[in-house]
């Protein structure tokens, strides 16, 4: 199965990404966490995105690309993987459209979890996971930058007829109960 993983920043998707990984026995690919750890280990890469990351901004669309295009060469994610945090603009998507041609592989399906906007800033906050663009004006620039760039790539999808609308508010297990249902039904 080929998943993305879709909503704004707080909308649970690293960590509903995980259970799917489980349940479904595919890898999980998170551009973000790619990130994080090459900064935290500083390599080049991680050197080269820190400022950006930082600030809550994107990362130019050509380096996340190729990133996860060298990634998924990777025989492990031969079978499915799920994508979190990737595409997060239309030049991504169609750049991915075409990645996934090339191989002549389909998308199974792009959930899109549904959280209210006055949710998101205190989800962020309240997790405390420590990230460096979790303060109050890096939230607020990043769910600028998800309205602006990363929500027309829902548009995208809904034209390939893939689009799965999960409710997002709720408990962790709950949320996870929904999307298991849109997968057995
Ligand atoms: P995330 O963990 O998905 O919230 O990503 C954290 C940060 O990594 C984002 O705020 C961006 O700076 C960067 N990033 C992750 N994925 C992408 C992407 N697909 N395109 C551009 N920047 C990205």
């Amino acid at each position: 199965m080929r998943i993305i993983i879709f909503g704004p920043p707080g909308a649970g998707k690293g960590t509903q990404a995980n259970l799917i990984s489980e349940e479904y026995n595919i890898p999980h690919l998170s551009t973000g966490e790619i990130f994080r750890s090459a900064i935290k280990n500083e390599t080049p890469l991680g050197k080269e995105v820190k400022s950006i990351l930082d600030a809550g901004d994107l990362v130019p669309d050509e380096k996340v690309v190729a990133l996860v295009e060298e990634e998924l060469k990777d025989d492990k994610y031969d079978d499915g993987y799920i994508l979190d945090g990737f595409p997060r603009t239309v030049p991504q998507a169609e750049a991915f459209d075409e990645i996934l041609d090339k191989k002549g592989k389909t998308l199974d399906a792009f959930l899109q979890l549904e959280v209210p906007e006055e949710e998101l800033i205190d989800r962020i906050l309240s997790r405390g996971e420590g990230r460096s663009d979790d303060t109050p004006e890096k939230i607020k620039n990043r769910l600028d930058v998800y309205w602006n760039e990363t929500q027309p790539v829902l548009n995208h999808y809904k034209q390939q007829d893939v689009v799965k609308e999960i409710n997002g508010v709720g408990s962790i297990d709950e949320i996870f109960a929904r999307i298991k249902d849109t997968f057995s039904n």
